[in-house]
């Protein structure tokens, strides 16, 4: 229940942040999703309405409901400190957070994928968590649960990659 509510409150963070376009856009959203209003006696069923926005704004993947039940931890502080700041060249880049345009000569800051984002925006969103928005990369963090965890997936994947080279040079 609690690592839902957490989701849930990070979509309504992400949502936040992508300004107030967006407020006005999920009041279509809602609409549009045939979400009604209450008749009397009825009750809300919140986490009904809560899964059915997580599915739609694709937070409902297997990354989430699969091994690691919740949305990996915040990056780790001193991580997250040390990212580089950048200074924009040309006006044809944007936040992807926010999407708004980089103008020539702003300061970002820029994730070891070499993502650009403003210090706003990304420093927020790995406050919640520690995976580039754009394409996934994960950077560091403090929790020893979850650096256990992904340590073990690691190594998995490399055995599995063992099996396959072993088996490879067998038989071809
Ligand atoms: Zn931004
Ligand atoms: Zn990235």
């Amino acid at each position: 229940m609690i690592p839902c509510f957490v989701t849930f409150f990070l979509t309504l963070l992400v949502c936040g942040l992508l300004s107030k376009q967006c407020t006005i856009d999920m009041a279509g959203y809602f609409e549009e999703m045939g979400f009604e209003e209450l008749q009397e006696g009825q009750q809300a069923n919140h986490l009904l309405d809560m899964a059915r926005f997580l599915i739609d704004f694709g937070f409902y993947n297997e990354d989430i409901i699969g091994e690691w039940p919740k949305l990996p931890p915040p990056a780790s502080r001193e991580v997250v400190l040390s990212l580089p700041e950048i200074t924009i060249e040309g006006n044809d880049k944007s936040c992807p957070i926010c999407l708004k345009a980089f103008s020539n000569g702003e300061k970002a800051k820029e994730m070891p994928c070499h993502h650009q984002f403003h210090a706003k925006c990304i420093l927020t969103w790995l406050d919640k968590t520690n995976t580039c928005p754009f394409c996934r990369y994960e950077l560091p963090t403090d929790d020893e649960a979850y650096e256990a965890y992904r340590k073990d997936k690691k190594r998995k994947e490399q055995r599995q990659e063992d099996i396959e080279t072993l088996h490879n040079s067998m038989f071809s």
